[in-house]
């Protein structure tokens, strides 16, 4: 790496990789490029682990339990594999990983844009200038929030705050919250905020209904020895569906209780379904609740079947998938989503009754400053498995990017090594053109938070 004094605190360079971000995803990179022996750079604005620091809520576990943490070459290794970190665990595992690599991190140094210059980038950031000849994205998937198009219309006496913003519910106004959208975040939010006191009301689109545990085991094992989390993109016949696919109800607690609607009503949340607009303070929700519950309930009895039989054609897998945990307990099934008879379909939140709206209705990558042109018409970028529209340019950490896990942590190590296959072979006989791109989904109010 060549670096020089560029005035006062600025840095300048010339490298062969720049990262963009210091998150598990960038700092598993900066492991497999300095194992390649490829001199690069991590740029971060913030601190290592700076999303995990300051952009969660205050009561959030990790809903994969801790076996699954894991990175190139370093693991949890504590006493409670099947726990649930919290989020200074988290901060500490990622951190711990960034001293363990020794990365080459720059923290604090907000890049502003990339460009293409000569036969690689440069890069633009608050400290001064870097070139490169290859560029890997990894700021995240969660930059910008996607609010509906009528989120400016609500009226002046409701607060809004994205679930980036929440932090606990003594920071909201003590009257009825409306939580929008029925994810991972959306339902862990529903949940503790209706303990909390207020009234709540969930609205519901798509959803995936899961289950903690079945048949004696984390449900995470079960995804894990059916090879489900091990799904490639390239395998999939409609990934751009597949990427849209809400996070599911999950919720990693030291009880490991199942967090469902049937919960949430017990708890007395109100369902209602998906918001489908704002008209004159009315909130509008669409009348498919009913449809939403089956489909969902569809589809939890379908992986649930798919366990089953795998259970019975697989014991001696069976054995050594689960190896060490007690043995898989009898099938089961479980009630329906019990579904209001009459659900809400209008509710005015000119009346008073409802503080604040709680938008868990999902985020994008905030990719702005990438002056490159690799954005389809609908500003969704371009790739293949990671692979960028653009010589040199990889993103890392998309929903099912090129594997299901691939938003996880313990999906970034076959991404790293695959990407930093593809990025050796650039660099040393020049630009490789990929396969096929896929445009990563960006629509609003699809991409589940969580
Ligand atoms: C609420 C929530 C719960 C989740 N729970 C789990 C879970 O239980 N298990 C799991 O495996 N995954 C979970 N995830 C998914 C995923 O692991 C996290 O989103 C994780 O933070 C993604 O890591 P990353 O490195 O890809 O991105 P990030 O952690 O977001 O890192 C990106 C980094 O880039 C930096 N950056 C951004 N823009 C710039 C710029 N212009 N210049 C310099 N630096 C920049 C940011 O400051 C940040 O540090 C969860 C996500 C959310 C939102």
């Amino acid at each position: 790496m060549n670096l020089r004094p560029f005035g006062r605190g600025r840095l300048t360079g010339t490298v062969d990789v720049v990262v963009v971000g210091a998150g598990h995803s960038g700092l598993a990179m900066s492991r497999q490029l300095t194992r390649l022996a490829i001199d690069h750079v991590v740029l971060e604005r913030g601190e290592v682990a700076n999303s995990w620091r300051h952009e969660r809520w205050d009561s959030l576990r990790l809903l994969t339990p801790n076996w699954q943490s894991r990175l190139p070459d370093y693991a949890y290794d504590g006493p409670d594999p099947d726990g649930f970190m919290t989020m200074p665990d988290v901060v500490d595992f990622v951190s711990g990983y960034a001293r363990f690599i020794a990365a080459p991190v720059r923290t604090g140094v907000t890049v502003t844009s990339v460009r293409a210059d000569d036969d690689g980038y440069r890069v633009e950031t608050d400290r001064g200038a870097w070139r490169c000849r290859a560029v890997v994205l990894a700021s995240g998937a969660h930059g910008a929030a996607n609010l509906p198009a009528f989120a400016d219309s609500v009226p002046d006496s409701v607060q809004t705050l994205t679930t980036r913003e929440y932090r606990h519910p003594d920071q909201l106004d003590p009257r009825g919250v409306l939580v929008v959208g029925a994810s991972a975040s959306g339902v862990q939010l529903a949940d503790e905020i209706a303990r909390s006191g207020r009234e709540v009301t969930l609205c519901v689109g798509e959803h995936i209904r899961m289950l903690r545990t079945y048949r004696g085991l984390d449900i995470q094992r079960w995804l894990d020895a059916l090879g489900i989390l091990d799904e490639r993109y390239d395998t999939i016949d409609d990934v751009v569906r597949a990427r849209r696919v809400p996070s599911p109800q999950l919720i990693g607690t030291p009880e490991r209780r199942t967090l469902d609607l049937n919960a949430l009503s017990d708890r007395g949340v109100t369902l209602a379904g998906r918001l489908a607009g704002l008209q004159d303070g009315k909130a509008q929700f669409s009348g498919a609740l009913a449809n939403h519950c089956a489909m969902a309930d569809l589809k939890l009895g379908r992986l649930l079947d798919l366990i089953d039989s795998w259970v019975e054609e697989n014991p001696a897998r069976l054995a050594s998938a689960v190896a060490g945990l007690r043995p898989a307990d009898a099938a089961e099934r479980f009630a329906a989503t019990r579904v209001p008879e009459n659900p809400p379909l209008t509710l005015d939140l000119t009346r008073g009754r409802i503080g604040t709206i709680l938008w868990a209705t999902g985020f994008r990558p905030d990719l702005d400053w990438l002056q490159v042109p690799v954005f389809d018409r609908k500003g969704r970028l371009r790739h293949d498995g990671g692979v960028v529209d653009a010589p040199g340019l990889y993103v890392l950490g998309l929903n099912f990017m090129r594997r299901r896990k691939s938003s996880f942590i313990h999906g970034a190590e076959s991404d790293v090594r695959e990407l930093g296959a593809h990025l050796v072979t650039y660099l040393s006989r020049g630009e490789v053109r990929p396969r096929r791109f896929e445009p990563t989904q960006f629509a609003p109010a699809r991409i589940a938070a969580g």
